[in-house]
């Protein structure tokens, strides 16, 4: 429609107009929806089990209202999300944006997130489970990426597993709404959350910068730096742990920035499987491949061959040595 159309999305004021143009097919009233228990906390605020036509995860911003960047970027991401509908992406179904009340309301995930089994249960996935929900992520991402959607915070709390074997990605984009880091205030050091720099490219580790702590503007996430994350997952899904696990952040930063890779003599795997985490993890972003491209690759690990020494149905876990 015409009055759609209007819509500056550089307008940093939020008018009724642009409001009920372009948002009101998603915008759900705050006293609509029937907020139950909590479901969990992150960076951007809480999440809340809820009701509105049915179960819905409801994620409520802690964000500053009177900052008008930071409610620019929910706007924008909110008009991100409008776009999706993929079985391997969260399925938005709407927004509250009405300030102080600003949420996004999605399906709600059944099951957990990839990071239980693998850091908590310390599960094994075999190989043709783990090549199964990598290709739904590579599916998922593929998706988001020819939407032109950058997801820059992949990572297996963002992915979960319905009915143990579904991928559905979550949290896409919302990365810029939020502060990158939290720095300490009884000291100079920065709180950096558990796991997170092993997702980081060595362009985005090397970009780090304690001005860059607010928003995300100033770090050049981009699908490669994607496709860097979805080679940390991988890792995760064959080896069971994170790259660099438990070293300190320091040694990881320094690492990455010098091109220096977790090494995978403890893997016990085949080339084909490491080559994959290899290419996704190159330092330059120009050479990581698309997800259309890992899409064929993992599509090879499927296909039987007789250069592969193990079977597929075998436990792929290394010997967890990394961690004792
Ligand atoms: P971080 O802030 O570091 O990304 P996080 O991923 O745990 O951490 P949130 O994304 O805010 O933080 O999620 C908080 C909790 O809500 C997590 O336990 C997450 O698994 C859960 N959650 C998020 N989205 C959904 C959803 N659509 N359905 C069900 N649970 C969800």
């Amino acid at each position: 429609d015409s009055q759609a159309s209007d819509f500056d999305p550089l307008d940093q004021s939020w008018s009724r107009k642009s409001k009920t143009s372009v948002f009101s097919e998603w915008d759900i009233p705050y006293e609509d929806m029937h907020i139950l228990e909590l479901i969990g906390r992150g960076r951007l605020g809480k999440v809340f089990k809820g009701y509105w036509h049915g179960d819905v995860a409801i994620k409520q911003f802690n964000i500053d209202t009177d900052n008008e960047l930071q409610l620019h970027s929910f706007k924008q991401e909110v008009q991100t999300f409008r776009k999706t509908r993929h079985e391997n992406v969260v399925l938005f179904m709407g927004a509250c944006m009405n300030p102080p009340h600003l949420a996004i309301v999605t399906s709600l995930c059944k099951g957990s997130t990839l990071y239980s089994p693998i850091h908590v249960w310390k599960e094994t996935f075999n190989l043709q489970k783990s090549v199964l929900i990598a290709t739904q992520i590579a599916q998922g991402m593929g998706y988001l990426h020819a939407r032109g959607i950058v997801h820059k915070d992949l990572k297996s709390k963002n992915i979960f597993l319905e009915n143990r074997d579904k991928a559905v990605i979550t949290d896409f984009g919302l990365f810029s709404v939020t502060k990158l880091c939290e720095a300490d205030r009884r000291g100079n050091c920065i709180r950096i959350p558990e796991g997170w720099l092993c997702y980081l490219a060595p362009e985005l580790i090397t970009s780090l910068k304690i001005t860059n702590l607010g928003l995300d503007n100033e770090l050049p996430f981009s699908k490669s730096s994607d496709v860097y994350s979805f080679g940390t997952v991988w890792y995760e899904l064959l080896a069971g742990e994170w790259t660099f696990n438990n070293q300190p952040a320091q040694s990881i930063i320094w690492q990455v920035g010098k091109g220096i890779k977790q090494s995978l003599g403890h893997l016990q795997a085949s080339r084909d499987v490491k080559e994959i985490l290899m290419m996704c993890w190159s330092y330059h972003p120009e050479s990581r491949p698309t997800f259309g491209e890992l899409m064929k690759a993992l599509d090879r690990l499927r296909l039987p061959k007789k250069r592969l020494a193990r079977s597929p149905s075998h436990p792929l876990h290394l010997s967890r040595s990394a961690e004792s």
